[in-house]
């Protein structure tokens, strides 16, 4: 967890290629529902573009769904979710029943100064959902995604008045979901400011001592 831009997504597409753990981003799912026009597409496409959080029966349902595919037998990392304590008590319900816990609970900390840098220079891969950055990571060849040559976009929602209303939606929705995770132990806070190879070296680390799976 961590407010938009700390770089959630950039660690787990990390974790995901070095070990193979599946990426469940509800971000990403909602943003290929609406390209798809599915229903959940239709019904979730006015909350994003708005920066507002969509509904939590819609995200706990895409999130059970997603869980419940065999890929995930040997764990999986949820980037984006839960978002708000009635996520977190829906997740909580879920893994209950199926006899699952979290090993790891990970909060990015960063200023909002460096947040908007970050959002302003996003540019990610509509195709395959690589993520970029004009100055910190930028492509190979300018405009083109490393791994499939589509053309980079630019979030709509990564617009500089959308960012301050999703800035503010983290603090009110998600934030306080810190209390709800830090009494159990399994809670690791780390400075998403520092560069992305030791944000990714200290999160394995902890994720390696909770759960010895990773390498
Ligand atoms: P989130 O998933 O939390 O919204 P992203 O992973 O998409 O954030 O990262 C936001 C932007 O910041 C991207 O352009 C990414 O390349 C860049 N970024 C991510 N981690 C770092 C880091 N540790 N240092 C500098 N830039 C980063
Ligand atoms: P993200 O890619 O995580 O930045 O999410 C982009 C947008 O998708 C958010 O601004 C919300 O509109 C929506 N979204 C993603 N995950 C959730 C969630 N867990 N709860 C509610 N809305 C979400």
């Amino acid at each position: 967890m961590g407010p938009p831009g700390a770089g959630k997504g950039t660690q787990a597409q990390i974790f995901h290629e070095r070990q193979g753990l599946p990426h469940i981003s509800t971000g990403d799912i909602l943003r290929q529902a609406v390209r798809d026009d599915t229903e959940v597409g239709r019904r979730a496409f006015a909350y994003m573009r708005e920066g507002d959080l969509v509904p939590d029966e819609i995200v706990d349902e895409i999130v059970r769904t997603r869980l419940a595919e065999p890929d995930t037998a040997g764990g999986f990392i949820l980037d984006g979710y839960p978002r708000t304590l009635s996520q977190a008590d829906a997740l909580d319900a879920w893994l209950a029943r199926a006899g699952r816990s979290l090993d790891a609970v990970v909060s990015f900390e960063i200023r909002e100064e460096a947040l908007l840098r970050r959002l302003t220079g996003r540019r990610v891969c509509p195709v395959c959902g690589s993520i970029y950055h004009l100055d910190v990571k930028p492509p190979r060849v300018p405009g083109r995604c490393d791994l499939d040559g589509a053309e980079l976009i630019q979030r709509r929602d990564d617009a500089q008045s959308t960012v301050l209303h999703r800035l503010e939606v983290f603090r009110r929705w998600t934030a306080p979901l810190v209390d709800h995770y830090r009494r159990r132990g399994i809670f690791l806070t780390v400075n998403a400011e520092r560069p992305v190879v030791d944000v990714y070296d200290e999160i394995r680390e902890f994720v390696q001592s909770r759960a010895g799976r990773v390498r």
